[in-house]
């Protein structure tokens, strides 16, 4: 019986083989040529647009010059550019550049800008839904989530919860496992998380203040002096990459993993329906395929990043890297639980979307459990 399986299987692949080199042709200039319409053809409705250009104006929730998350909205837009032979010409804004950082989203939904690039969590407050398209501490890592937006149902139920917002999100990056944050005091256990004064937004600083310490809001430009000033005993930022840069290892002694609060931030695009609707088919194409190439483009980024930095930190400035004890993640994992779980209870849709996420994770689980975790934990 073996051998005929095999020959079974060398046929399909050879079948899949031959399918996949033709249709590679159907794409060759030479064969599309030889396809080419005959001149007495009217043109096709689409030909009529293609003189219009569209401008476009792009805000951004990140610092003009940070890398990488600032980097991929403006290759977006060069890419857009290219792919359109400029039919679509978008101008980046860096965050306060048109608008200040954080009414971007507010910006493009009323038009004032067309597109918008950002964290869906920096809308909690309006949308507490959203949160769950970025991060969810202990939640789906990079890999996951991306399956859960792109191929999981995710992206349709994002459609649905900014439509009322007058807003199609598209997916828009991802910044990588985080780090767990720089710290000026050891945790070795959970008391030491009492009363420790700690820059960490979102969900996670929820986490932090139900364990006894202060979730601080500092901006990004605030961070290393109150760092160095005792202001605050600790942070967390993103990555060794972007971490390194600040320079917070000049004023922090321990830096801990792992990112529990941010387990692989998503990142976004959101784009005003009106001038997406006003497109072209191919232009809208052109967007969309622009915003997948931005999100794959920054996670690989990141992973090809991290190390280098990691290394730059630990060789050269010394850095004292440590593990949270497995008993503190225990208690900030029992935290993070509840904080999800006030989140689900702020309306229905908030419900909804935790129900699909929490759905989906189970599902993918079992697979998750003999692949990814697997072959780490044996280090395979
Ligand atoms: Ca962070």
């Amino acid at each position: 019986m073996k051998p005929t399986k095999d020959n079974s299987r060398r046929d399909f692949l050879k079948r899949s083989f031959q399918a996949g080199a033709a249709a590679l042709a159907l794409g060759s200039p030479m064969l599309a040529g030889s396809c080419a319409k005959p001149s007495s053809e009217p043109a096709d409705a689409p030909a009529i647009q293609t003189g219009r250009t569209f401008r476009w104006k792009l805000l951004t929730t990140w610092p003009p010059t940070l890398p990488v998350v600032q980097d991929g909205p403006k290759l977006f837009a060069r890419w857009v550019k290219e792919m359109s032979s400029g039919r679509l010409d978008i101008q980046v804004y860096g965050g306060g550049e048109l608008v200040p950082a954080l009414e971007a989203f507010d910006a493009v939904t009323q038009g004032t800008a067309e597109i918008g690039h950002g964290a869906s969590y920096y809308w909690a407050g309006k949308v507490p839904a959203a949160q769950f398209f970025a991060a969810v501490p202990f939640g789906m890592n990079p890999q996951q989530s991306n399956a859960w937006i792109i191929s999981g149902g995710g992206l349709e139920l994002w459609e649905e919860v900014y439509a009322p917002f007058n807003l199609l999100p598209l997916p828009g990056g991802n910044t990588a496992i985080q780090m767990g944050g720089w710290f000026n005091r050891e945790i070795n256990s959970v008391d030491d998380l009492r009363g420790l004064k700690m820059r960490i937004p979102g969900l996670g600083g929820k986490v932090i203040s139900k364990a006894g310490g202060a979730a601080v809001l500092s901006a990004g430009g605030e961070i290393y002096t109150n760092l160095e000033r005792g202001v605050i005993d600790a942070t967390e930022w993103i990555g060794p990459y972007h971490d390194y840069l600040m320079g917070f290892y000049k004023v922090a002694r321990y830096y801990y993993y792992p990112g529990w609060h941010e387990p692989g931030t998503s990142l976004e695009f959101f784009v005003n329906r009106g001038a997406f609707e006003q497109l072209p088919g191919d232009l809208q194409q052109i967007v969309r395929t622009a915003a997948l190439r931005t999100n794959h483009w920054m996670l690989c980024e990141f992973e090809a990043k991290n190390n280098i930095y990691l290394q730059k930190l630990i060789r050269e400035e010394n850095v004292n890297l440590k593990a949270f004890p497995p008993a503190v993640l225990e208690r900030l994992r029992t935290y993070s639980a509840e904080v999800v779980e006030e989140v689900a209870e702020e309306n229905a849709e908030s419900r909804k979307i935790h129900e699909a996420y929490v759905a989906f994770r189970k599902q993918i689980g079992p697979w998750a459990d003999i692949s990814e975790k697997i072959y780490y934990t044996e280090n395979l």
